[in-house]
């Protein structure tokens, strides 16, 4: 078995377009809630970034180029943080 080098709990789901896009969940944030305010994500690759304005929309991703990086309140905001196995909203 090949284990992802993203660990388990990175969701896969389709968008509009029918490309595969990643959100995050529970255990992809920061520990440290001080740090979620400033937290973005990549929805292409799965890459968490610091230094995120939290409404930041659609900046590109150093990682992997796509325009799919997300700050925490905008992800929050479109329903795509995983919760399923949180306690938290
Ligand atoms: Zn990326």
């Amino acid at each position: 078995m090949v284990a992802p080098s993203w660990g388990d709990a990175m969701r896969e789901y389709r968008n509009k377009a029918g490309k595969t896009r990643v959100m995050p969940s529970h255990y992809d944030l920061p520990e440290d809630r001080d740090e979620w305010d400033t937290f973005g994500w990549c929805l292409a690759c799965g890459s968490g970034f610091e230094d995120v304005e939290p409404d930041c929309r659609k900046a590109q991703c150093s990682d992997c180029g796509e325009h799919t990086v997300y700050g925490l309140a905008e992800l929050a905001l479109m329903g795509l943080i995983d919760n399923s196995e949180g306690d938290e909203p």
